[in-house]
């Protein structure tokens, strides 16, 4: 396609619409290196090898980067707030495209290109939004998006005369019909479908015991296992300061002994029954309360008692009866 031109550096999320702005930018004639984050925050398997299958299927090098600890400041404090979750939309688009712009620099690129398309998304995609976007993170006419780039003003691959608007394509809206037809036609098969979200601060539960340990502890206190642990078992607070976490099936039971370090295990010795931590400094009521929830979900035959080993610096054996399922703490104390 004509003299070699220069590279940009592609945001691939492993759907349709980025590996879309990456082909066309490539069927453009400049050279396309993909970048995808990895935050903690995502979900889905195996995304990261969507992302790696839409790389090999446009034949571009990518670059798998880990951003986890930086991530976590935006999620403790976005300029722009929160979503309908606790997903700092804005704020983790602009550092996504910070870190996009840092590797442009790196790699000697020109410019970075995404797929977002004007109107898609109404609170990120919007005119608004992506002109606060591009300049926030500091790229300016760098940043350009070739699936609506027709609708949007010119930038700076159309400034240097490398592309003629009428190269960029004018999508806008919901409607995925000729994203469909473009994979279709470009032969682009390896892409994730748009689910509920990429990503778990968007999802309820999630955000409810974030939100929850923000205020009794404060964003900043927050380190990143706090932040993982967040993901597994069902939550109930117990004070203040204390929280017990207990396991929903075996994965679970066994991710949360991973998580024992600095908090009281509850076992049960006598009963197949749940893996269970205590968080934070509980008195003798609370502790046997945490047991007691604890044991509602072992197999505990009705109207007995069951034992619960205490595994932490002072190690004991209680003896408690679970509580009964229609005990309304059991709603009252659960997070998210
Ligand atoms: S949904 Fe999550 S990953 Fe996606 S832009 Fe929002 S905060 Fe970022």
């Amino acid at each position: 396609m004509g003299e070699k031109k220069p590279t940009a550096i592609a945001l691939l999320s492993g759907g349709l619409d980025s590996a879309l702005a990456a082909a066309l930018t490539k069927r453009l004639g400049f050279g396309v290196v993909g970048v995808n984050f990895s935050t903690g925050f995502c979900t889905g398997q195996g995304r990261c090898d969507t992302v790696l299958a839409v790389g090999q299927a446009l034949g571009i090098p990518v670059r798998l980067l880990d951003v986890d600890q930086e991530y976590l400041e935006v999620v403790k404090a976005p300029k722009f707030g929160y979503g309908s979750g606790m997903n700092p939309c804005l704020d983790c688009r602009i550092f996504m495209l910070k870190k996009a712009g840092e590797l442009m620099e790196r790699e000697g690129a020109e410019f970075v290109v995404t797929g977002e398309v004007l109107g898609q998304r109404p609170m990120s995609q919007h005119r608004r939004a992506l002109d606060l976007v591009a300049a926030e993170s500091g790229l300016g006419d760098r940043l350009v998006r070739p699936l609506s780039g027709r609708l949007l003003a010119a930038t700076w691959p159309e400034k240097q005369g490398w592309v003629r608007r009428e190269d960029w394509l004018d999508i806008q809206g919901r409607s995925r019909r000729r994203q469909l037809e473009l994979a279709r036609q470009w032969g682009i098969e390896d892409f994730s479908q748009p689910a509920g979200g990429c990503c778990i601060l968007l999802e309820k539960s999630y955000a409810a015991r974030l939100r929850d340990l923000f205020r009794q502890r404060g964003p900043q206190a927050l380190t990143q296992e706090d932040f993982a642990l967040l993901r597994h078992g069902r939550h109930f607070r117990l004070s203040p300061k204390a929280k017990l976490i207990v396991g929903r099936d075996e994965t679970e039971n066994a991710v949360l002994e991973g998580f024992s370090r600095g908090r009281l295990r509850l076992e049960f010795p006598d009963v197949p029954g749940p893996t269970a931590l205590v968080e934070g400094p509980v008195g003798e009521e609370e502790l046997v309360l945490a047991a007691r929830i604890a044991a509602r979900y072992a197999d505990v035959p009705p109207g007995e008692e069951t034992r619960v080993q205490v595994l932490g610096p002072e190690p004991r054996v209680l003896r408690v009866r679970p509580l009964p399922p229609d005990d309304p703490r059991l709603r009252e104390l659960r997070v998210g």
